[in-house]
């Protein structure tokens, strides 16, 4: 029985590795051409399929530095077991966007819509965050959007102190990866962590913070402008000074 297990197992391990390198490169934009089929001719083994390219350097394109440093904390975060939400997640939610962003999204945890397809801001609120983005003359995938907790709680609660500060590190790099020009903090969680404020978000709001000397403006959350729709104006004026600061 113990010689049937072992490919058993192995398989399974490699059929987890394969899933996790596609999501990731999903998340970071990269080509899935290794999934589609290739037909190999006979006179393609052990030879370049073109022999220019064989001959050619890599392309350095500029991005390649960045994305290897997200992909990077991509690779180091794997299939996290770091806090309790594994056990509840359905999908890990990275981030997603440009790795050399001017502008950086973080907000507080995936809800159930991103669970489900392991991207931030895909329900209601980020449809809502999508709108914002266009309003300021940006396209979504121009910008970056992540959250401080990379795994749902269940029932959307508050993330735990413990759960942020696991996940936590993982934030910090992506940041430090992208080195974005300007940061906004959606919502109280998100503010208070990146601030290391407990200020109510109503008084951080409306102003630039630094973080790591990268200026930072927090303001409402999307979910909570879906309740309190009288907000929109502040998150207006608040997107307003970023966008003036991205002009600097
Ligand atoms: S929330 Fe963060 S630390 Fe917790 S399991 Fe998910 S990725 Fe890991």
């Amino acid at each position: 029985m113990e010689v049937d297990r072992e490919p058993r197992r192995e398989l399974l391990n490699l059929v987890r590795s394969l899933k996790q390198r596609v999501q990731m490169d999903g998340e970071l934009g990269r080509s899935l051409s290794y999934l589609t089929r290739r037909k190999i001719n006979v006179a393609d083994r052990g030879a370049a399929v073109n022999p220019a390219e064989a001959a050619a350097p890599a392309a350095e394109t500029p991005l390649s530095g960045i994305v290897s440093h997200l992909e990077e904390v991509r690779l180091d975060l794997g299939d996290c077991r770091r806090c309790l939400l594994h056990r509840t997640r359905h999908r890990l939610v990275f981030g997603e966007g440009n790795p050399k962003a001017d502008l950086v999204f973080v907000g507080e945890a995936p809800g159930a819509d991103e669970d489900a397809q392991g991207r931030p801001f895909v329900g209601r609120a980020g449809q809502l965050l999508t709108k914002i983005i266009e309003a300021m003359g940006l396209k979504r995938e121009e910008v970056y959007i992540c959250n401080i907790l990379k795994c749902r709680p269940p029932g959307n609660r508050n993330p735990e102190p413990d759960e942020i500060a696991s996940c936590e590190p993982f934030l910090i790099r992506q940041l430090e990866a992208i080195h974005p020009r300007a940061i906004c903090a959606l919502g109280t969680f998100a503010a208070h962590t990146l601030l290391k404020s407990e200020a109510p978000i109503s008084v951080l709001r409306g102003r630039f913070h630094s973080y790591q000397e990268i200026p930072l403006m927090p303001t409402y959350h999307p979910a909570y402008l879906l309740r309190n729709s009288g907000a929109k104006k502040q998150v207006w004026e608040d997107v307003q000074m970023i966008m003036k600061e991205l002009k600097k």
